[in-house]
């Protein structure tokens, strides 16, 4: 197993995608190679910043804006069809 394989299995070893016999390999080969176990904590590292992250709260009256620039989107598609002259229509 080289280094190219390992790590394209990072992120499956890193959410338990992996059987444990390739666990047993990939990691195996992490620890006995800088390069790989560099990216391999690197990995966790983000993945934990990832997992602590949450999103700020948005804005109040967001939904409601939503629905109302929605609702005045499909109003303004509504009155663009109508616009079309039955003369030009064949
Ligand atoms: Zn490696």
């Amino acid at each position: 197993m080289n280094c190219s394989e390992v790590q394209a299995s990072l992120v499956d070893l890193l959410y338990e995608e992996v059987a444990a016999e390739g666990r047993a390999r990939l990691m195996a080969h992490v620890e006995g190679c800088d390069q790989c176990g560099e990216r391999w904590s690197h990995l966790r590292v983000l993945s934990a910043a990832a997992d602590r992250w949450s999103p700020p709260p948005l804005p109040r009256g967001i939904a409601e804006r939503a629905v109302a620039r929605v609702a005045s989107e499909r109003a303004r598609e509504a009155s663009r069809t109508c616009r079309v002259s039955p003369r030009i229509r064949s």
